[in-house]
């Protein structure tokens, strides 16, 4: 038998529930093993010293103390909880398709937006200070143009292709943001 063993028979013995047999085994093991014998006696002692103690009851009212702190910690776990990666990259992606809509709008309704604006008399004013704004990007893309009068041509056809592309872009965003918008659903 090795001291292992021994020691697993020596809780057997000291819990009550070691058989005859085990209980010769050990014997053997004992008369053999001086460590075993000084592990017996020190467990003997302890178990003789539980004896001795006293059971302290706990005092009433214990439970519910003990209870009602552990509901005042609860909170504070769930308000030291992450934020999930997930939700974050919604957000980003929520602000970027929405700040990218707006941007591709102004761009292909630019005429159409300042036309509505000058409309009105309060719009008009407020939109008026930039109108100088307006001209001199209007000056500067005029004289970039007579400079390159040779391939505005193409560069029409790429602002056209353009449009087209961006509106797909902003298509497969929205996808994109559906799919994220869907995985949280299914989660929850
Ligand atoms: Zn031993």
């Amino acid at each position: 038998m090795k001291c292992r063993q021994a020691d697993e028979l020596m809780m057997d013995y000291l819990d009550g529930i070691l058989s005859k047999d085990k209980a010769y085994q050990l014997n053997q093991h004992l008369q053999q093993c001086d460590a075993c014998v000084e592990t017996f006696y020190a467990y003997e002692q302890i178990k003789k010293e539980l004896h001795q103690m006293n059971i302290v009851e706990a005092p009433i009212g214990f439970t519910e103390q003990v209870m009602g702190r552990i509901e005042e910690i609860k909170p504070q776990y769930d308000l030291q909880k992450e934020m999930p990666m997930e939700n974050i990259t919604g957000i980003v992606w929520g602000i970027f398709s929405i700040l990218f809509g707006i941007g591709v709008l102004l761009v292909i309704y630019q005429q159409e937006i300042l036309s509505f604006l000058l409309s009105y008399p309060y719009t008009s004013s407020w939109i008026g200070q930039f109108i100088p704004t307006f001209d001199l990007l209007t000056q500067y893309l005029q004289q970039l143009q007579k400079n390159m009068s040779g391939i505005i041509v193409s560069i029409r056809q790429i602002v056209e292709n353009g449009k087209t592309l961006l509106a797909l872009i902003l298509v497969v965003l929205g996808m994109v943001q559906y799919r994220i918008y869907r995985k949280e659903k299914v989660e929850v």
